[in-house]
């Protein structure tokens, strides 16, 4: 049968086979809310039957501009069931990129959480929604605003039909974060985030079934959370959103109260949690944790061996974009290591691992496609039935898709006989130095290997003789100490002499991008031309 792949489909048989699950979602004043999935399928039939009422229709954008919480969960199935576009506004973007993808993608409406309207109120002015929706509302909401609750309580959820259209139809869509020039935009068809969810569900990649509560730390208005809404709801998994309190404590908190299974989020998140777990001296009890999804940034092999074994906790590290839905490859142990030596185990697991099943990747060097040896690098390209084709209206489709049809990442990766990827860096975060290239990504990694550093980000400053030398821009952990001379002889053990950094900027914190990766652009800002003053210690 043709059926089409649709995310209402999903829906429907979240609310036919898993009406008991729950959704538990922590609120700005840190109450927890807790409702079943027949709640959120009947509220989201309601939010698709008052976005009709309104006029919205095939293939008009309604904007989000919230945190992870069920009533943004309604609106990742409410507005695609309208056969409309499912826009996650990122509010960590500066107010001009919100003002201008809002304008780019010709919102028509936005629906809002209440805490967010400070928010609002900074870009109002020069954005153009027809109607704005507060959700989560703890009192009358502001002149010219509709309440999301009165919406959905004027609507009769039986008078929803589940739509039948083409697979081929847009869902959802995500800016990059742009931080080279503007941001972009990418449309994900409702075929791309159903055949992505079950990729996640395989066992060979998160395995997420109807036994897992599901806790998205990455925001839903991150490349849709990275799928998790969606796979929860399918698989028929409890969901745990942790709303705006994103702390450690909170986190832990929520990973131990509500027994989460699976959890998701960039390594700054887990650098912060595994700092806090080192240090606490009454040990939460999560025992319930069987997998921490880590991407969006390299996961340093210290930080997953240390999870192993001083918390058992396993990070399962992932590869994936804005583009790409996003995930690509997903890093499983192999069978033929499952005997190995655990220092072997741990080099594979913190590579960014093979691609999933139905996405295949190659590596393009100057002279062509670059042999899978593990040691030649190339710039990422990457294809599959989750990969964006374009980008919305156009911009930089040349440049970054190739003649024969596949995505070029921007990425700098090695690929190995067996098919699992290692990112090297990004082209523009690589490190140029006497015609040879320095690796960021595994200067940082070593360097968050040593006892006393707690994050590191490595940039290229200016150099007059070597074109580009490494600077190490480093956090101590909390009491402890290190000089750069030290740091120097650490790293000294692992890489050729040309690589090491000479100079060492000790911060208080690593400026972090609206994704909580590390803003690589505002060291090299900051440090170039390099001050004198922060030198070699
Ligand atoms: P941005 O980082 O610009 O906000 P994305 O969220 O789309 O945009 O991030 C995609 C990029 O993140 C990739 O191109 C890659 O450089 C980086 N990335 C994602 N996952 C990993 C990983 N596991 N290891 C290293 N880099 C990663």
């Amino acid at each position: 049968m043709d059926d089409q792949l649709l995310l209402p489909s999903l829906m429907r048989r979240a609310e036919q086979l898993y009406g008991d699950r729950e959704v538990v979602s922590r609120l700005p004043d840190k109450a927890l809310h807790r409702y079943r999935f027949t709640d959120f399928a009947r509220r989201a039939k309601q939010l698709t039957l008052a976005l009709q009422r309104m006029g919205i229709g095939p293939g008009d954008r309604v904007a989000t501009l919230a945190w992870n919480h069920y009533a943004h969960l309604e609106a990742y199935f409410g507005i695609p069931s309208a056969e409309a576009v499912l826009h996650t506004i990122n509010l960590r973007l500066p107010t001009d990129d919100i003002v201008y993808i809002a304008a780019h993608a010709e919102d028509r409406v936005l629906l809002v959480d209440e805490a967010l309207l400070p928010l609002l109120e900074q870009v109002r002015e020069r954005t153009h929604f027809e109607r704005i929706v507060v959700m989560l509302a703890t009192k009358p909401v502001p002149d010219g605003m509709l309440d999301y609750e009165q919406l959905l309580a004027a609507e009769n959820p039986d008078e929803f039909e589940y739509p039948e259209f083409s697979e081929r139809t847009a869902a959802a869509m995500s800016y990059t974060s742009g931080t080279t020039g503007r941001p972009k935009g990418v449309l994900y068809t409702h075929r791309a985030l159903v055949l992505h969810s079950l990729g996640l569900a395989l066992a060979e990649s998160e395995g997420i079934t109807s036994r897992d509560k599901v806790m998205p730390v990455v925001p839903m208005f991150h490349v849709n959370a990275w799928g998790m809404p969606f796979v929860a709801v399918m698989m028929g998994a409890d969901l745990v959103m942790p709303g705006p309190h994103l702390d450690p404590v909170s986190l832990i908190d929520l990973l131990e109260r509500e027994r989460v299974t699976v959890t998701a989020g960039v390594p700054t998140i887990w650098l912060g949690i595994l700092s806090t777990l080192d240090n606490s001296t009454q040990r939460p009890d999560l025992t319930n944790l069987r997998s921490m999804l880590v991407g969006g940034a390299a996961a340093p092999p210290s930080m997953i061996a240390a999870f192993q074994e001083r918390h058992g906790l396993k990070v399962i590290h992932a590869w994936g974009m804005t583009e790409t839905s996003p995930l690509g490859t997903v890093s499983i142990l192999p069978r033929e290591l499952a005997a190995a030596p655990a220092e072997e185990q741990l080099l594979s697991r913190a590579r960014q691992g093979p691609p999933m099943p139905l996405v295949e990747i190659r590596a393009r060097g100057e002279t062509g496609v670059v042999p899978w040896d593990g040691r030649t690098p190339g710039e990422l390209e990457v294809r599959g039935p989750w990969v964006a084709k374009a980008y919305y209206r156009g911009e930089e489709n040349d440049s970054r898709f190739t003649d024969d049809g596949w995505f070029r990442t921007g990425d700098i990766a090695t690929i190995d006989a067996t098919g699992s990827m290692q990112i090297q860096d990004r082209i523009k975060d690589v490190i140029k130095s006497g015609g040879e290239w320095i690796s960021s990504v595994l200067l940082e990694n070593a360097l968050m290997a040593h006892p006393a550093v707690a994050e590191a980000a490595v940039v290229a400053i200016p150099d007059p003789k070597w074109q580009e030398r490494p600077l190490a821009c480093v956090v101590l952990r909390q009491g402890e100490s290190a000089t750069g001379d030290e740091l120097r002889e650490f790293l000294g053990k692992d890489f050729p002499k040309w690589w090491l950094p000479e100079q060492y900027a000790f911060l208080q914190a690593i400026p972090k991008t609206s994704a909580g990766k590390f803003l690589k652009s505002a060291l090299r800002e900051q440090f170039s031309p390099a001050r004198e003053a922060q030198g070699p210690q």
